[in-house]
């Protein structure tokens, strides 16, 4: 097996993959209509369910095929009632896509938002439950990607459920990184893509939730077709495949990405992604760069720095200084203030963080940057 040049992706997905991944989608030509594909693809949709320690009896995984969107696409347009309300606990860029889809499919929902660097209020949330009723679906994002701000799903969950809604939440950039009980957490569907925390490839894109409630949206309001959860649970439940073509490659890559998930383990996965936070948090400080969230609140995968007030800073310079050095850093996701973006996702170790910020500062001290870094206020 020959070796692929190793980039370190310190983007916010798609993730730095193993080798082992990487040649997991060479494989022999086959129609995913076999019955060995549709074996392949069962036990893939336990371990999806497994991840979060979903009793196999009660949750279930649908995969779909396209990017994370999808699934928050999904589960607003599939799991809302006739006459029922969504509610979306927004403190970000990600909870702000979830808005736009409400927007795009004309359903009624109401728009609850924060500042993107602080978490939500629970007791706003729950007067907002209190004098609406009609919500039926809770929705959120568990680590707001755009700033790395970690919000308390457990508690929204509760107050969620506390008021007959459902809670979705996206948890796109968690899953299989930082530890999630969907049970535990008050989680009735969550989701992720296979490009992220399980480091595999784009394309394939899935929805663990509540096997009941899926099954009690068959007679919901159809807004989609493609994007219909129920249509596409009930294809896998009858004859084990994906309504319309998989991605093929895809899915026998990211069952070798399961594989190794396994091998390395919850705990150890999470320690790893810890330690390639810490390091980037320790070279963020050492340059004097500060951050949008506090320490507290981070999910301990997305670092926002803000953008030093000096001339000699330029973003896209320093970008391509380091892409071409095999590092690829990333712009924020914040209309008020100019930041970037260094995470810790991806089949990278502390080491790497260290390599780069060797080339991080080499960039900065060519650019001419005071270090440490200044801000006016
Ligand atoms: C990456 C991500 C998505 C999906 O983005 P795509 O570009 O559609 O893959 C959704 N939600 C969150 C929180 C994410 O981080």
């Amino acid at each position: 097996m020959e070796q692929i040049k190793r980039n370190i992706l310190l983007n916010p997905g798609p993730s730095t993959t193993t080798d082992t991944v990487k040649y997991a989608q060479i494989v022999p030509d086959i129609c995913p209509r076999e019955k060995e594909f549709a074996g392949l693809m069962k036990s893939l949709r336990e371990d999806l369910v497994k991840i979060v320690h979903g009793d196999l009896d009660k949750y279930t995984s649908v995969l779909f095929c396209g990017s994370g969107t999808i699934n928050i696409d999904v589960c607003i347009n599939s799991l809302l009632p006739e006459g029922k309300k969504v509610l979306v606990v927004n403190n970000g860029a990600y909870s702000t896509r979830a808005v736009e889809i409400c927007e795009y499919y004309g359903i009624p929902h109401i728009n609850l938002t924060f500042p993107v660097d602080q978490l939500p209020d629970l007791a706003v949330v729950e007067k907002v439950l209190q004098e609406y009723p009609d919500i039926a679906l809770v929705h959120t994002t568990h680590n707001e990607t755009g700033t790395g701000i970690c919000n308390p799903i457990r508690e929204i969950g509760a107050l969620a459920h506390k008021y007959g809604a459902i809670f979705t939440v996206d948890t796109t950039s968690t899953y299989a990184m930082r530890p999630i009980n969907i049970e535990e957490d008050n989680i009735d569907f969550c989701m992720a893509s296979a490009q992220k925390g399980l480091m595999a490839f784009t394309g394939l894109s899935f929805v663990v939730g509540n096997r009941a409630i899926i099954e009690e949206s068959k007679n919901y309001p159809k807004r989609s077709y493609y994007c219909n959860l129920y249509l596409q649970y009930s294809f896998f439940e009858s004859t084990g495949e994906m309504h319309f073509t998989p991605p093929v490659q895809t899915i026998y890559a990211t069952i070798q990405a399961l594989k190794e998930y396994w091998e390395e383990g919850e705990q150890a996965k999470w320690a790893r992604h810890t330690r390639v936070f810490n390091a980037i948090n320790d070279g963020l400080e050492e340059l004097g760069f500060k951050q949008v969230i506090k320490p507290e609140w981070r999910s301990g995968l997305v670092a926002s720095a803000i953008y030093p007030d000096d001339d000699h800073w330029d973003f896209e310079r320093v970008h391509d200084y380091c892409y071409e050095r095999g590092f690829t850093i990333y712009p924020g996701k914040i209309s008020t203030t100019n930041t970037f973006r260094l995470c810790a996702l991806g089949a990278i170790d502390e080491q790497d963080i260290k390599d780069f910020f060797v080339v991080f500062k080499e960039a900065l001290v060519k650019e001419g940057v005071q270090i440490p870094v200044i801000y006016k206020k």
